[in-house]
């Protein structure tokens, strides 16, 4: 089954964050695709047990694409941090278990304890993965990734989980503290999600 190409394809995203659904549909829709959530099929969440952004999110894309019968984008996050060999990595919405963003933060900031500034790189990474159909052998790939340093201490109030402590190449400032349009055209999810655009409209539209 290839919804793709089709009129008026669909397209089934495996997410069930309102944030993601609306940027995704948003630059999707006026280019004829029609976006739907996984969670209209109500199906269970896939099995993240790759070991990589990349694995991850071909996992969550077939998954929705077995599930739902059509075809599927998802996509996979996370913080990546040079003097912890790439931790959290895959493990960032869970680092400090089940206990949320304030506790990765904490513990992000206690593992780095006495590092200096010079070795405190890190690197939002986002993989997205689009398959035509579950079994596609060639999906569509991007990968995104955002340069920073770990502050010392929390600032800022905008955006989710460590951005108060994302301080960014080039810029006097926590990914907290940028405006959400400029967050999205700087950030890993903004650079895959256009790039997933691009190839998009050069290889699957008519
Ligand atoms: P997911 O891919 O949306 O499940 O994100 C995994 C985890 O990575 C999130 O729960 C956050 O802890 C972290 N993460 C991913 N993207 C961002 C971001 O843009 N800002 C802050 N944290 C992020």
């Amino acid at each position: 089954m290839n919804d793709i190409g089709h009129k008026d394809p669909l397209l089934v995203v495996a997410s069930g964050n309102r944030g993601k659904l609306r940027e995704i549909s948003d630059l999707l829709s006026p280019l004829g695709w029609a976006v739907r959530p996984q969670g209209d099929w109500g199906i269970p969440e896939a099995v993240e047990n790759g070991l990589s952004f990349i694995e991850n999110a071909l996992i969550k894309a077939r998954h929705a694409s077995r599930l739902t019968g059509h075809a599927a984008l998802a996509d996979d996050s996370g913080l990546s941090v040079d003097a912890l060999e790439g931790a959290p990595g895959i493990y960032s919405a869970r680092y400090a278990d089940d206990q949320g963003d304030e506790a990765n933060n904490l513990k992000l900031l206690e593992a780095l304890q006495g590092i200096p500034d010079e070795k405190r790189g890190a690197h939002f990474y986002c993989a997205m993965a689009l398959v035509r159909h579950e079994e596609d052998p060639a999906p569509l790939v991007a990968i995104g990734r955002w340069d920073g340093k770990i502050t010392h201490r929390p600032s800022g109030g905008g955006g989710f989980g460590y951005d108060p402590l994302f301080l960014i190449d080039g810029r006097d400032c926590t990914s907290a503290e940028l405006p959400t349009a400029e967050k999205n055209r700087l950030s890993h999810r903004g650079q895959a999600l256009r790039d997933m655009v691009r190839m998009m409209r050069d290889e699957l539209s008519d």
